[in-house]
This record gives structure tokens, sequence and C-alpha cells, in this order.
């Protein structure tokens, strides 16, 4: 089983193809895309959330533990990939869902139930305060132990995980690349693997978060200690980059009216173009919005003309179906 072995993931993680993103408009100024497509990285687990999971699964199972519980929206991508990795690997899983139960349910939460995953809905402003220890300790009572995952698979174990994309990208690429993309929501995948380039030797490229959430607040300091935690617990933190100047930045900006929210006219039509000028498909709460960002920057003169960006595919195309799409 995969998440037994570093080494299998990491091989797994390396066979990740990098497609051709490059619209003519990049090429026009001289810039080529590739979209390392990491949600293609096996069926069913797919994107940035098998990454993050990778090293969760292993700590639970390490602690004996046979049941895992996390927290998620309906459209979640994050359950959604726990709800399947609970299925293989044999965990049985609980997922906490933001608001009250639907008469109807997301395709995303039936998949979920049809998994084995069991439901349990939070009103909005219990939600808020879900790590409480009084509804651990209710949920405790009514499921049996479990291993708790952060929302999003967020936090150090996710954060490594990460990094072995950055670490297989290199191990593909060689240096051949100027910059690696990434949308942000909690940004555990922009710390994870801008540490993952520090560990390759390739601290003097830029990782670059491009934010989904309107207001992104301290987003910034999270960012910057997971990533230096990450970083001081391989024993990089003595590294010039981590120190003094982190090779991540974060961008704002490109939200576009606000996680989740209905696509202006002007994003959806650049969907659209993108995705049959290129053939790759796009989410459309994440990736949507870092290709678009990638685009609005280089029309700024971001990027020089030779420059070789990559785009990693966080996966999310389960979400589609909860949006109108091209
Ligand atoms: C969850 C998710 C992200 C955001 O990842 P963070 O590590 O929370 O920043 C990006 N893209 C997709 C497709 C996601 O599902």
């Amino acid at each position: 089983m995969v998440i037994d072995s570093d080494s299998d993931f990491y091989r797994l993680a390396c066979a990740v193809p990098l497609h051709i993103g490059t619209t003519a408009e990049l090429a026009n100024r001289g810039i080529e895309l590739l979209v390392r497509r990491d949600d293609l990285i096996d069926d069913g687990l797919s994107g940035n959330k098998a990454y993050k999971l990778f090293y969760n699964l292993r700590a639970a199972r390490e602690a004996g533990h046979t049941r895992l519980l996390s927290f998620g929206g309906a459209y979640s991508n994050h359950l959604y990939a726990l709800a399947m990795a609970g299925a293989r690997y044999s965990f049985s899983t609980v997922g906490i869902v933001r608001g009250a139960r639907p008469t109807l349910l997301s395709p995303t939460l039936i998949d979920a139930e049809q998994a084995g995953m069991q439901l349990v809905f939070i009103g909005r402003d219990e939600y808020r305060q879900k790590t409480l220890t009084h509804l651990l300790g209710d949920w405790r009572r009514q499921f049996g132990d479990f291993y708790l995952i952060p929302e999003g698979g967020a936090g150090l174990l996710g954060a490594r995980g990460m990094s072995l994309a950055t670490q297989a990208l290199e191990a593909q690429l060689k240096g051949g690349y100027t910059g690696v993309c990434v949308a942000c929501g909690t940004g555990t995948s922009l710390a994870g693997l801008a540490a993952g380039l520090v560990a390759a030797g390739r601290s003097d490229k830029p990782a670059l978060g491009f934010s989904v959430l309107k207001g992104d607040g301290d987003l910034g300091t999270g960012i910057a200690k997971t990533y230096t935690d990450l970083c001081a617990s391989r024993g990089l933190g003595e590294a010039e980059s981590v120190k003094s100047a982190a090779n991540w930045r974060l961008i704002s900006g490109f939200h576009a009216g606000g996680y989740g929210k209905k696509h202006p006219a002007y994003l959806f039509d650049f969907w659209r173009s993108f995705e049959r000028e290129t053939g790759i498909p796009l989410d459309p709460v994440y990736t949507l919005k870092m290709i678009w960002g990638i685009h609005c920057l280089a029309q700024q003169g971001y990027w020089s003309r030779g420059s070789r960006i990559v785009a990693i595919h966080s996966g999310g195309l389960q979400g589609r179906r909860g949006f109108v799409c091209p």
C-alpha cells in the first residue's frame, strides 16, 4: 500500500505528467507554462489533498487509529479525498460538515457517504468553534476514538506531504524552470512546495501562491510558520533562503469576488478559452484563479521573456459538479 512507503509515494509524484499550458497570449510574451497534473496522481485520491493526507494517514496508522475525523463544506475536496482514502486504506471516516443537512446532498457528499463516510452537519456558528473540546468529546462518545485531521489537511504533516511535489518536479526538470505557482486556501500547499524547493537545493526558485480568499488577513503569518517549522524539522533551518528572504510569495487580488462565488463573465470567458486552447480542465474554485492570475501577471510584465513557469494542478475537478462550467 502506498501510504506505508515514502518512496512509493515519491515515485508516483515523479510520474506526474507535465502538460503544456502555454496559451498564445503567454507565447507572445515569450513565457512557457507547464501544468504539473497533480490532479492525475491517482484516480480517486487526487491533487494536493492526496499529498496533504499522506503523512496524516501514516501518523494515524502508526498510532493505531482506525477512524479519521475532519471538517469541510458541502463541496469540500478535502472531505472527498478523506472519504476515498478511508475506503481504500480501511479507516472509517467522519466528516463534520458546515451548515444544516440539506434535503438534497451535494454530489461531493453523496460520493463521500457512498464511500462510507459518516456525515455530521453542524450549524455555521458552531462550526466556527469546531475545535472546541466539548464537541470533540461529544463526537468521541458518538463515534469512538478518532485521529483528527485539520480542515483542508492544513498543518505541518500536510505541508510535508506537499513538499514531495517540488522535490519530484526537480527530479523531472533538474532546475529547468523559473518558478512554481499554486492556488492558496490555507497556504499549507504553498509552504510545503517552497520547503520542497529548499530541500531540493533550489531555494533560488520562488514558489508563488495565488490566494482565492477575499480577505486573506493573517494567511501569510501561518504560511511563514509552517514553512520555517517544516524547514527546521528537516534540518534546513539554517539555509540562507529560510533565514532571510523566504523563497515564497503570497499574491492577493485574484479571488474574483471571493471563495466559491459565482464567476464574473470575464473570468468565465477566460476559463472557457484556456480549456479550449490547452485541453487542460480547471476547477472552479482554485486552479482557475491561479491560471488567470498567472496570465494577469504576465500581462503586467512580471516574468521576463524565456521564463518557464510551472503551475501545480492541485485537483478539485470533482467540485465542477457544483458549478456552471464551460
Ligand atoms: C484545497 C485546495 C487548494 C488549497 O490548498 P491549501 O493548501 O489549503 O492552500 C488548492 N487547490 C485545490 C484544488 C484544492 O482543493
